[in-house]
């Protein structure tokens, strides 16, 4: 019978005695939807190597790459798989979900008052205060001194005039948009919320 938990342990002592190159917990699998596109792109469909064994274990996945890397058990040894792909075809959801960082994507990660890629900050077009809500449609990327010259007010009290009506994208959209900023564009200070740090070759 799999255990998660023993070939956890297991991994975690042969990680001690040999192959230090990579730690475990950074060898997430790419999961793929049933057509080999990814499931998803923003974020990045990733999923932690314990759960990507256990979906090979209940044949829900096809292994498409593996890393060079071993867990054991009693039983078997077994790559960890670095790209699966699910053998039931899921329908990706239309919308992306509502982050920060696909917000900033939407926006080109540029204020979208001024242009400025620097200092970005998020800004409530109707501000909170007038009842402005924190949705697609109400927030824009802006740079902080953006910000702080519009203050409480609405674009047009303070003047300012928003280069694109905020929209809410759908996922095709976003994933276009992504096309124009490859990992290597972002700034480490965004890794944390955008999973972009993980490698997902060796
Ligand atoms: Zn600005």
């Amino acid at each position: 019978m799999f255990q998660s938990g023993l070939i956890e342990t297991r991994a975690r002592l042969s990680s001690a005695d040999g192959d230090p190159t990579r730690k475990l917990n950074s060898c997430p699998a790419l999961v793929l939807n049933a057509d080999y596109t990814p499931l998803s792109y923003y974020p990045l469909s990733l999923w932690p190597w314990q759960t990507a064994i256990k979906a090979i274990f209940l044949d829900r996945v096809d292994v498409v790459a593996s890393y060079d890397r071993q867990v054991h058990s009693p039983s078997l040894d077994m790559q960890i798989p670095s790209v699966i792909a699910l053998k039931q075809y899921v329908k990706p959801s239309e919308f992306p979900a509502f982050t920060r960082f696909n917000l900033f994507l939407r926006d080109r990660f540029s204020c979208q008052y001024c242009g400025s890629p620097h200092h970005l900050t998020f800004d409530h077009v109707v501000p909170r205060r007038l009842g402005g809500v924190t949705s697609w449609e109400n927030i824009v990327t802006a740079c902080a001194p953006c910000n702080m010259k519009k203050g409480g007010r609405t674009p047009k009290q303070a003047h300012m005039a928003l280069q694109v009506p905020p929209i809410r994208p759908t996922s095709w959209q976003l994933q276009e948009r992504g096309k124009g900023f490859p990992p290597n564009y972002l700034h480490e200070t965004w890794r944390d919320w955008l999973y972009w740090d993980i490698e997902l070759e060796e």
